[in-house]
């Protein structure tokens, strides 16, 4: 099954991946075109400043957003906002961060909103101050979060409201926008898997968001280490200028004037608090290439392939003794189909558990998703599998699920 790796030439090994898109062995196949840009981008030299305002360009024709501008993934993206968000044009707080004396620094989020990503927030220097319950779990009919609550915790402290875009997060983005534009505070929206539909990369600027972050490692499949950030242009050149590299003379430094404005800073900004997570030139232009490449993909096409894959999985495995598969299909939202394998461990020869986990210690590694194993259902997902992978996952899993 393929050729020789070069994870096998150094010795680490290979994952085969069946659970879809997870950072944590690798996230998605960049796209070709992608990977080719950046080789070329590799070999010339280009000012970063440009090419983040080209890249400005296109997010902004793609989003509908006055500006753009490409993180190292959605979570720089998230530090980035709130960086600019509480420094704004002031060099002197730029220069602060993260300690916030004297700025306002307060991040709004519902309660039920709150996540592990959200640590990049309090990186910037923020404190997240949640509002709202998780009454809605109980079943009562009570929700999670009222807009009065989050009107409420507004002060002059508050330095922007966060939102995460899910399927299930309440209240409605355009009411939270409304409620935000009346005091004059920025929203922030985490979208970092949103795509596809395509239409998610306007619609959440549509409904007010001030910025809104993509990851574009997930379905865009540019390169792991980028994503990218829609939104107004002054927070955009907030985020530039606490972003790019700024060892520079200033009797000489002339950014493009669509990224920065020179009129409204005091100086050229220190090295600002995103230099750590800078993005080089071949990640930019790979992150260009593949927004590029993903407008003009066929969503239908990838999702029949990946339903007729699910299907076939399904299939070859439900005759398992102890095991019951269920196909979920993609909708909208879900980018791929899904298997569900039900596991029976009093009839099948090993439970979801060991299932998972004796894949997991194979050569190569075999990665199943295994978030819902306290209901014993292991999910296996096609699409980053590659042909003669299918049959292979198949075929292992059989062999550990069957009894001999
Ligand atoms: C994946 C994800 C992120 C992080 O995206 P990266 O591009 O890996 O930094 C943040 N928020 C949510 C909701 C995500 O799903």
């Amino acid at each position: 099954m393929g050729d020789r790796t070069v994870y096998d030439d150094l010795g680490v090994p290979r994952v085969v991946n069946a659970t879809g898109t997870k950072t944590r062995i690798g996230g998605s196949r960049i796209r070709p075109e992608a990977l080719e840009a950046m080789e070329r981008a590799a070999n010339e030299f280009v000012r970063l400043s440009d090419l983040q305002a080209n890249a400005s360009d296109l997010i902004s024709e793609v989003t509908g957003a006055e500006a753009g501008y490409v993180t190292s993934g959605a979570d720089a993206g998230m530090l980035l906002s709130a960086a600019a968000a509480m420094a704004g044009n002031d060099v002197d707080a730029m220069t602060q961060l993260p300690d916030t004396s004297g700025v306002p620094a307060e991040i709004i989020m519902p309660r039920t909103h709150r996540t592990g990503y959200d640590h990049a927030f309090r990186a910037a220097g923020a404190t997240i101050v949640d509002v709202g319950t998780n009454d809605r779990a109980l079943g009562t009919g009570s929700t999670a979060v009222e807009l009065w609550e989050i009107e409420n915790a507004i002060s002059d402290r508050t330095a922007a409201i966060g939102y995460v875009q899910k399927s299930y997060t309440e209240p409605p983005l355009s009411a939270v926008t409304d409620v935000a534009a009346k005091h004059d505070v920025p929203v922030i929206v985490d979208a970092a898997a949103e795509l596809p539909p395509k239409s998610n990369l306007s619609r959440f600027i549509e409904d007010g968001a001030d910025l809104v972050v993509f990851s574009g490692g997930k379905a865009i499949r540019g390169p792991q280490t980028t994503g990218l950030v829609a939104g107004r242009t002054d927070l955009i050149q907030s985020i530039a200028l606490q972003h790019l590299d700024m060892h520079a003379a200033s009797e000489v430094w002339e950014p493009p004037e669509q990224l920065i404005d020179l009129e409204e800073i005091d100086g050229v900004p220190r090295q600002g608090i995103g230099r750590p997570m800078k993005v080089g030139k071949e990640e930019l232009v790979g992150l260009i290439v593949a927004l590029e490449s993903f407008l003009d993909s066929d969503p239908n096409a990838l999702r029949d392939r990946w339903y007729s894959d699910a299907e076939y999985i399904s299939k070859a495995i439900e005759s398992v003794d102890g095991v019951e598969t269920r196909l979920v299909a993609g909708g909208d939202t879900s980018v791929a189909s899904e298997v569900e394998v039900h596991v029976d461990s009093d009839t099948a020869a090993c439970s979801a558990t060991e299932l998972v986990r004796g894949l997991r210690s194979e050569s190569p590694r075999i990665f199943v998703g295994a978030d819902r194993l306290d209901e014993a259902v292991v999910t296996i997902n096609p699409m980053c599998l590659e042909d003669g992978e299918r049959d292979y996952v198949v075929d292992r899993v059989r062999t550990h699920l069957e009894r001999q």
